[in-house]
């Protein structure tokens, strides 16, 4: 197997793999799967390594050989690897939000389709994806087609986690979770895809959360030269002793400011720095920011964990104010005079 887009490509998740494996061995296939897990673990390519391996014409042909496990996947040369692979089959249909909505329409129009034959495939899939962004009206329709499955159908569901849905939906399916990715599965994954600095690397793979995604646009929007330079200013406004330099603090609001669509990522750099400052005194193994340690350490020693903890608070109010749509400015200079303030406790 060689296809970038079967189940050797994906790292991090052999439970799930495991299964779907076993499906395919055995011609034990569910109507509909469901699976969960973060944003970027992996659950979208796994459904594509699943539809092709159901449908790999090379594949097919030698299950009846009892193949070992470890061979259980999609040839990536067959006519309709191909084609599921550069998203021309027409029996692998993807569905996914539009404007962070699945409508009621896109389900019917995709009723319509399910109604008739697969055109050529073995097995027809439809692949889900963010299944929480359909409404109760596309969810309830959905139900139609999940309690009697058309012929040779599979639909694969993907979401965060099951409570997304509705209860009705996913009682019908077959719950697959996928776990988050560890930093090694992650770094091997990037590693493979970009040319990029290997202590970069490792420090963003702890910084991601277990997402490969995440990591993925981190690197993309020079996420780590952003924190870097929060940190910088950061760290000196925390440790000046005396009176706060409130110019300094109220420049660094208006810096953030300005990078509004920046402006999530650069607060959860703050939280995160400042909760790594916490945590080095302590627990220096449950670091975030590990590629800054001496840093870390450094800031440990003059900083006030009765402030830090304030200070967190102020951020953590503030993104909470801003995702309800108050002023900017307003809010990030409240934020940060707030913080000064706590330098002084
Ligand atoms: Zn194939």
């Amino acid at each position: 197997m060689t296809t970038a887009t079967g189940f050797d490509a994906i790292v991090g998740q052999d439970a799930p793999i495991r299964l779907l494996k076993t499906f395919i061995r055995n011609g034990t296939h569910p109507h509909a799967l469901l699976f969960t897990g973060d944003g970027g673990v992996g659950k979208k390519t796994t459904a594509t390594a699943f539809a092709m391996a159901c449908n790999c014409l090379t594949l097919q042909s030698s299950l009846r050989n009892r193949p070992p496990f470890d061979a259980i996947d999609a040839c990536g040369a067959c006519a309709s690897c191909k084609k599921i692979a550069d998203h021309h089959h027409p029996d692998v249909i993807h569905v996914a939000p539009t404007s962070a909505v699945i409508r009621i329409a896109r389900i019917r129009e995709l009723l319509k389709t399910l109604a008739l034959k697969p055109n050529e495939a073995r097995r027809r899939v439809v692949i889900i994806s963010e299944a929480q962004a359909m409404n109760p009206e596309a969810g309830n329709a959905l139900l139609k087609v999940l309690e009697e499955p058309p012929d040779r159908t599979l639909l694969i569901l993907t979401a965060a986690q099951p409570m997304d849905l509705l209860p009705t939906v996913v009682s019908r399916c077959r719950h697959i979770r996928f776990a988050p990715l560890g930093e090694e599965a992650i770094c091997q994954v990037l590693s493979r895809e970009k040319e990029v600095d290997a202590k970069v690397l490792a420090a963003l793979a702890g910084l991601c959360g277990g997402s490969i995604a995440r990591a993925r646009a981190r690197i993309e929007g020079s996420w780590l030269s952003r924190r870097d330079w929060i940190v910088g200013v950061l760290t000196d406004l925390i440790s000046h002793s005396g009176t706060p330099d409130f110019r300094t603090w109220l420049a660094l609001s208006e810096r953030l400011a300005a990078k509004k669509d920046r402006l999530e990522d650069s607060l959860e750099i703050i939280t995160m720095w400042l909760r790594d400052i916490l945590v080095t005194g302590c627990d220096p193994q449950r670091v975030l920011n590990r590629d800054r340690m001496e840093t870390l350490a450094a800031a440990a020693e003059k900083a006030k964990p009765a402030a830090l903890i304030e200070q967190i608070d102020a951020v953590e109010e503030a993104r909470t104010a801003l995702r309800a749509n108050t002023n900017t400015r307003l809010t990030l200079d409240a934020m940060v005079l707030r913080m000064a303030r706590t330098c002084s406790l």
